[in-house]
């Protein structure tokens, strides 16, 4: 079975790994999919967003790595229909993600979503937190790949 893993990937996080890495262990075949949002502007570009992903998972090829533009469900469509997969992380996620899925479903009706609960390691952790500490210096070594804690000192070290 083929799932595809969506998000913003902004940046990936130890969180996001976790997911990936157990969700490999699963699927026959297993697709990250960054979203391209044109209406936000994230801290890190699409291609850097990649580029990171890439660089986490490189002891992992069979992992394919892309990015899309527009509905979730007709990038899925065009993939052969995989199974949609998306993260837990405690009951604040359910709702939205609990609509999410029933829209896609209303769209589609042979594609699945199905939801992995977050290592409870993680499940404080959001792209959004990160960013917030790395804007302040503070230390996010044991929460994101190395690749992101330098591209982040980087980043805010150049002022954005
Ligand atoms: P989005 O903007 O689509 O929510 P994110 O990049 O924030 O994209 O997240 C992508 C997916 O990963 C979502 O399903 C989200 O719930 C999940 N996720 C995010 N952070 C974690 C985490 N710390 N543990 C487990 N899953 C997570």
């Amino acid at each position: 079975m083929h799932a595809i893993y969506p998000g913003s990937f902004d940046p990936v996080t130890m969180g996001h790994i976790d997911i990936i890495l157990r969700a490999a262990a699963q699927f026959d075949e297993l697709t990250v999919a960054v979203l391209i949002n044109h209406n936000k502007k994230g801290l890190f570009t699409i291609e850097e967003r990649l580029d990171l992903l890439r660089e986490s998972l490189k002891e992992y090829p069979e992992i394919k790595i892309e990015s899309f533009s527009g509905l979730l469900i007709d990038y899925a469509a065009k993939k052969g229909e995989p199974v949609i997969l998306r993260g837990l992380r405690a009951i604040s996620d359910f709702e939205n993600e609990m609509q999410l899925a029933l829209a896609n479903k209303n769209s589609n009706r042979n594609i699945e979503t199905l939801f992995m609960v977050s290592n409870p390691k993680y499940s404080f952790l959001s792209s959004s937190l990160i960013r917030e500490i790395a804007a302040f210096q503070g230390d996010v070594s044991n929460l994101v790949p190395p690749a992101v804690e330098k591209a982040l000192r980087l980043k805010y070290k150049e002022g954005l």
